[in-house]
C-alpha cells in the first residue's frame, strides 16, 4: 500500500500527461510560454481570484508574497506552531521575526484567541511591529479565516494564506487560496494538486501586489528581463510542469476532491468512537492532504505506527516537533504564548494513507489493523 499513490494517478491520466510533455518538448519552449499562462488563468478561475502567478515552489511563493509587502527587520509575523518549517522559515529569511501561535485541537489550525494573545504580547514588548499573519490550511482544511480576519483587522495585520496543503478546500463554497490578502500554494508531488517536481503559485485580487510579484520572481525585472529595478529571485514554474498540471487540475476539479472526500468519510465511519478522527467544521470542506488521527499518548501512537508498519501499511507523523522548539528559531518567541495544544499534538498525531485513488479495501484494511491494535 502506498501512502499517496502517484502511480495510480499517473495510470489514470497517462495519455493526457504524456501528450502535454511531448508538446512542450516539441515546442522547445521550456520556460514560460503558453502552457504557463494557460495554467495561471485556469488556476485563478478555479480559485476565484483575479491573479495567479506561478513560481518555483511553495516556499518561494510565501517569500515572494512577503517581499511584495516589504516585510523585513522589525516586523513580527504570526505563524502557527504546528506546521511545516517553510511557513516560519520565509519570515526569518527576510530578517523579520516569526512569532508562533498555538492551534485548535479539533482542526489543527491556528487558534484565533492564541493569535490575539501573541499580538498583544508583541505590542506590550514594544520592539516589533505586528505586520502579517500566516494561517496555514493544514492537512487540506482551510484555517478559520472568519475568526482570524476579525483579529487581523482589529490590529491592522495583513493575511498571507499558506495554502500549500489546502488547495481545493472550501469555506461556505469559497475556495481555499482566496482567503488571504495574498494566498499561496505548492505543487510538490504529494500535495493535493502536485506536479512532477517542484512548483508553486501565488493568488491575489490585488493588482499592485501581483505586478510586484511578477517582477520579484524574475530577478526584479522592470519593463523587461534585462531591466532590473529591484533585487528579486529566480523562481519560475517550468513549462513541462505547467503542462503536467493542466490535465491534473481538470481531474482534481472533476472528481479527485470528491473521491478523496469519499475515502475520508469511509475512514471516519469505520474509526469513529475508536480513535479521535478529524473534525471538519460546518460549512468547511477539506481536500485531505492528510487524514490525521489522534491517539492517547506518544507511546500508544508510536506502538500503533510500528504495528501498521509490520503489516506494510505506511503512516507518517506530521509533525513531530513544534516550530517554537526548532533549533533554527531558538532565542526568539517569548511573548507569553501557551503552546500546550501543539505540544500534545506532536506526541499524539498519526497520518494514514489517503489519496483520491485509494480503494475501499485498503481503507478497510487500515481501519481493521487500528481496531485490532486498540482491542476493539
Ligand atoms: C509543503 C509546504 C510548504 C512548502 O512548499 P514547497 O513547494 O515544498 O516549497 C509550505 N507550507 C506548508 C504548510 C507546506 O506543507
Amino acid at each position: 500500500m502506498e501512502f499517496r499513490d502517484l502511480k495510480k494517478q499517473y495510470a489514470a491520466l497517462k495519455n493526457d500527461i504524456d501528450h502535454q510533455i511531448d508538446e512542450v518538448i516539441a515546442s522547445s519552449r521550456f520556460i514560460g510560454g503558453s502552457k504557463v499562462s494557460e495554467l495561471e488563468e485556469k488556476l485563478a478561475a478555479y480559485v476565484g481570484v483575479k491573479h495567479c502567478v506561478t513560481c518555483g515552489n511553495g516556499t518561494d511563493a510565501l517569500e515572494l508574497a512577503l517581499m511584495a509587502w516589504g516585510i523585513g527587520e522589525g516586523d513580527a509575523v504570526f505563524v502557527p506552531d504546528f506546521t511545516f518549517f517553510s511557513s516560519g522559515e520565509v519570515v526569518a529569511i527576510l530578517g523579520a521575526t516569526p512569532v508562533f501561535v498555538d492551534v485548535d485541537e479539533d482542526t489543527f489550525n491556528m487558534d484565533a484567541a492564541s493569535l490575539e494573545k501573541a499580538i498583544t504580547g508583541v505590542v506590550a514588548d514594544g520592539k516589533l511591529r505586528p505586520s502579517v499573519v500566516i494561517p496555514v490550511d493544514l492537512f487540506g482544511l482551510p484555517a478559520n479565516f472568519l475568526e482570524i480576519r476579525k483579529v487581523a483587522d482589529k490590529y491592522g495585520l495583513k493575511i498571507l494564506e499558506d495554502g500549500a496543503q489546502g488547495f481545493g478546500g472550501e469555506i461556505n463554497r469559497q475556495k481555499a487560496c482566496s482567503f488571504g490578502d495574498i494566498s499561496t500554494t505548492s505543487f510538490f508531488p504529494a500535495k493535493p494538486l502536485g506536479c512532477y517536481g517542484d512548483g508553486g503559485a501565488i493568488f491575489t485580487n490585488d493588482d499592485e501586489a501581483a505586478e510586484l510579484i511578477r517582477s520579484y520572481c524574475v530577478h526584479g525585472k522592470g519593463k523587461m528581463k534585462y531591466d532590473n529595478v529591484r533585487i528579486g529571485m529566480n523562481s519560475r514554474l517550468d513549462s513541462i510542469q505547467a503542462g503536467i498540471l493542466l490535465p491534473k487540475l481538470a481531474a482534481f476539479a472533476e472528481y479527485e476532491v470528491a473521491d478523496v472526500n469519499r475515502a475520508a468519510a469511509k475512514y471516519t465511519e469505520l474509526l469513529k468512537g475508536i480513535v479521535a478522527t478529524p473534525i471538519i467544521p460546518e460549512g468547511f470542506l477539506s481536500s485531505w492532504a492528510q487524514y490525521t488521527i489522534r491517539l492517547e499518548s506518544r507511546e500508544q501512537r508510536d506502538a500503533l505506527q510500528a504495528c501498521l508498519k509490520e503489516r506494510s501499511i505506511p503512516s507518517m507523523i506530521y509533525y513531530p516537533k513544534q516550530m517554537h522548539n526548532q533549533e533554527a528559531f531558538s532565542g526568539e518567541n517569548d511573548y507569553g504564548v501557551d503552546y500546550s495544544v501543539t505540544n500534545r499534538l506532536c506526541d499524539t498525531v498519526l497520518s494514514l494513507p489517503i489519496h483520491p485513488y485509494i480503494s475501499d479495501d485498503d481503507v478497510n484494511e487500515v481501519a481493521s489493523v487500528i481496531k485490532e491494535f486498540l482491542g476493539q
